[in-house]
């Protein structure tokens, strides 16, 4: 540790992001990616741009992707925030929006970045115990909060809260702002974008990486009342005014734009889930229910580390998590079918 660092680099315990293997060769269901290319539209609009426009700066206001997001959900573009993946979108939530002297509340089963920001950020924080089935019970998140937040369908649970109890908690808790993280909304929930205009304390935020394949072009968004979205507007250019390449501008708006692609896609990664989980049922593993593109099981006998171990020597990843109470599960991203089925055969040869 070096004598030059500031006290909070010296108690920081960075967010530890899943495996990213060198090798094509393993089955990779560790990091809820989509096991299907970006939309063909979103590719040729970034070839297009790369060429002699890469000299220029992009267009710090990334008005056109702003506008084309809020003609998706028919808000105004000045409700619409864009950042460099949802979770540099997340950041600037944490050092805009959430009150420093109150807790931020979240689940204590949950997106396990979020601890990470409020240490970075000085924020103390609150983690609410999930109930004894892992679902959020929002009349635990009623206490004085400088801010909640949550992913829903929650992560790593797959777990949704329906839309009734969302306005519930934003009925109760009007005084800060409350952020649900929609990475995984488009797999099977209901998206609280339609929430906004009726709640000037809600954020929602979403990226293209994991509906819209797109998890290496770095593209997260909010959506808001304007006066949230000028806080983050605010913060992004005290920060990095061009968060956003010209590739990644173009690529996000034709893959936005691309709705009969991302709809085939979000429907046979939906179809696909539902197959994995009776398959695993058969093989001994209790799922949770998933709104996701993941799920999140448990075997009724054999130990997850060992599952995942014996599952990593054939060349599979999934993931395990060594924290309290969900140490003997594991998430399993959805893959192709393909995919799936080498996963099913290694578990067969463990089994
Ligand atoms: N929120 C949740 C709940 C996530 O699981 C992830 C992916 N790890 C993110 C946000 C961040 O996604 P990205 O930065 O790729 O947009």
């Amino acid at each position: 540790m070096s004598r030059y660092w500031s006290p909070i680099v010296k108690d920081l315990q960075p967010y530890v992001p899943g495996e990213q293997p060198k090798l094509n060769k393993l089955t990779k269901l560790n990091t809820n990616e989509n096991p299907y290319g970006p939309s063909p539209k979103a590719l040729a609009a970034m070839r297009e741009v790369l060429g002699d426009g890469l000299r220029l700066y992009p267009d710090p206001n990334a008005d056109s992707l702003r506008g084309c997001i809020a003609e998706y959900y028919q808000l105004d573009a000045d409700q619409v925030f864009v950042g460099n993946g949802s979770d540099e979108v997340l950041a600037h939530v944490f050092h805009a929006l959430f009150q420093h002297g109150k807790p931020l509340l979240f689940p204590d089963i949950t997106y396990s970045f979020y601890p990470v920001y409020c240490k970075l950020y000085g924020i103390p924080c609150e983690a609410i115990p999930l109930d004894e089935d892992f679902a959020i019970q929002v009349a635990d998140y009623t206490g004085i909060n400088g801010g909640i937040i949550f992913p829903n369908p929650n992560a790593p649970t797959g777990r949704l809260l329906a839309l009734a109890d969302i306005r519930r908690l934003l009925e109760v808790n009007n005084e800060t702002v409350v952020v649900i993280d929609e990475a995984y909304v488009d797999f099977g929930g209901e998206s609280a974008v339609t929430l906004v205009n009726d709640y000037p304390n809600l954020l929602v935020i979403q990226t293209l990486s994991k509906s819209r394949s797109l998890a290496g072009l770095r593209v997260g968004l909010a959506v808001g009342h304007r006066e949230l979205i000028e806080a983050l507007e605010r913060v992004k250019n005290s920060f990095n005014s061009y968060p956003l390449d010209r590739v990644a501008l173009a690529g996000a708006e034709a893959a936005i734009r691309d709705e009969a692609y991302f709809r085939e896609c979000c429907d046979r990664v939906i179809a696909d889930r539902e197959q994995l989980r009776s398959e695993l049922n058969t093989r001994g593993f209790d799922v949770l229910p998933s709104a996701a593109n993941f799920l999140f099981c448990e075997h009724r006998s054999e130990a997850a580390a060992d599952i995942a171990a014996a599952l990593r020597a054939d060349g599979v990843i999934v993931r395990h998590f060594n924290q309290r109470r969900i140490d003997n599960f594991l998430r399993i991203t959805v893959g192709t079918v393909e995919q799936n089925q080498l996963l099913l055969e290694s578990l067969d040869r463990f089994f």
